[in-house]
């Protein structure tokens, strides 16, 4: 038993929600933690390309991925410390976000309720930081455990080490050396629920719920998602394609003069605010557009679809269009959300 499987030329398809038909040279599928040491130590991983891979959804993969793609096949979820205030929660790598999110809410824990439904795996959340409806995984995390590839030891990082930002963090800064095993949350038994964003309130109202438990902040924050982002199950996607640009506060107010539908939020810098990008893209004419199979949701004016049989290149193509639109009409430079593997290494975003 080596605690891990081994499998040539593998096919990625089935494990990138933009569903690109790419493949791994080699795909690693880890079932225990113990084997990264001596999986790490082989040449081909010490010295070559790796990429580890969640549920891919958050990457446009644009060629075969040379190297390895480590796939992490640990499902473990350990409630660690728990009291009448909180507890601790230990959710291993390959526990599918969505799946823990709602572990927690039927143990009475809150906190996560307004990151429901967001595809992926436990391990890559604290990769991007991820963050819905006003929330950041970040304020949950008490720890990260990874295994370091340059000192080849599972290592436990406290919050405070892990550089978490704005869909950012020490893992990702440092892509490539950190391969994050399990996560610790803290979770709180009572907290205020947070329905300042975007529509929850209203959804609250329609589903006739004035104080609403976790478990009903959740359920409106699905149904809203539901309606709002094409279902990576029927159309190939990412999630959204583009960051919100941070810009200075001076070019947020000329371009709000410019532009009074423009929306503006608070980027929690000083001196800085944050643009909604999908309107900087509807306002360029996008949302809908195909070319091919390539295209724009016409639900959603941030997410890069395919329709079918469009190939990662084609994808990011259409990408850099949009990007170079938008920075021809209105001076913002767009960057993506998602990792892109293997663009060319001189065009944007390689
Ligand atoms: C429809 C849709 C909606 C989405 N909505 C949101 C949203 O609201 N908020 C948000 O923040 N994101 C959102 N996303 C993006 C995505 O769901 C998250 O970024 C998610 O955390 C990615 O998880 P994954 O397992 O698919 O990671 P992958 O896409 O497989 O990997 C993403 C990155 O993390 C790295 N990685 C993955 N696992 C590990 C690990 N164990 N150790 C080290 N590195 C690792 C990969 O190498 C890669 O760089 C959405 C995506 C889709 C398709």
């Amino acid at each position: 038993m080596s605690g891990y499987t081994l499998t040539e030329n593998a096919p990625l398809t089935g494990r990138n929600t933009f569903r690109v038909p790419v493949r791994a040279q080699l795909l690693a599928e880890v079932r225990q933690v113990s084997a990264l040491e001596e999986l790490f130590s082989f040449p081909m991983l010490r010295d070559g390309p790796v990429l580890v891979l969640g549920e891919g959804s958050n990457l446009l993969l644009v060629a075969d991925v040379p190297g390895v793609v480590v796939s992490l096949a640990m499902h473990g979820i350990t409630i660690l410390e728990s009291d009448d205030t909180s507890a601790l929660v230990r959710a291993e790598a390959g526990v599918s976000w969505n799946d823990f999110v709602q572990y927690t809410l039927g143990h009475g824990l809150a906190g996560l309720e307004n990151l429901s439904l967001i595809p992926g795996t436990v391990g890559a959340a604290p990769i991007q930081n991820i963050g819905a409806y006003g929330v950041e995984v970040a304020e949950f995390i008490e720890t990260v455990e990874a295994f370091d590839r340059v000192h080849l030891a599972l290592e436990r990082l406290g919050r405070g080490q892990c550089r978490f930002g704005y869909r950012d963090s020490l893992f990702k800064q440092e892509a490539g050396r950190w391969v994050v095993t399990a996560v610790e949350f803290r979770l709180p038994r009572h907290a205020e629920p947070r329905l300042a964003y975007a529509g929850i309130r209203e959804e609250l109202a329609a589903m006739d719920v004035g104080q609403p438990r976790p478990s009903q902040v959740a359920e409106a924050v699905i149904r809203l998602r539901t309606r709002k982002l094409p279902n990576p199950a029927l159309i190939g996607n990412a999630g959204s394609f583009f960051k919100n640009p941070v810009v200075s506060q001076h070019t947020a107010e000329r371009l709000a003069a410019e532009n009074p539908t423009l929306p503006v939020f608070p980027s929690g810098s000083a001196g800085q605010a944050k643009l909604s990008a999908a309107w900087l893209i509807e306002a360029c004419g996008w949302k809908g557009h195909r070319d091919g199979d390539a295209g724009i949701s016409d639900q959603h004016a941030l997410v890069l679809v395919n329709h079918g049989h469009a190939s990662g290149r084609e994808l990011l193509a259409l990408a850099r269009k949009v990007a170079a639109s938008v920075s021809a009409r209105f001076g913002i430079e767009l960057e993506p959300e998602p990792r892109i593997i293997g663009a060319d290494p001189d065009a944007r975003w390689s």
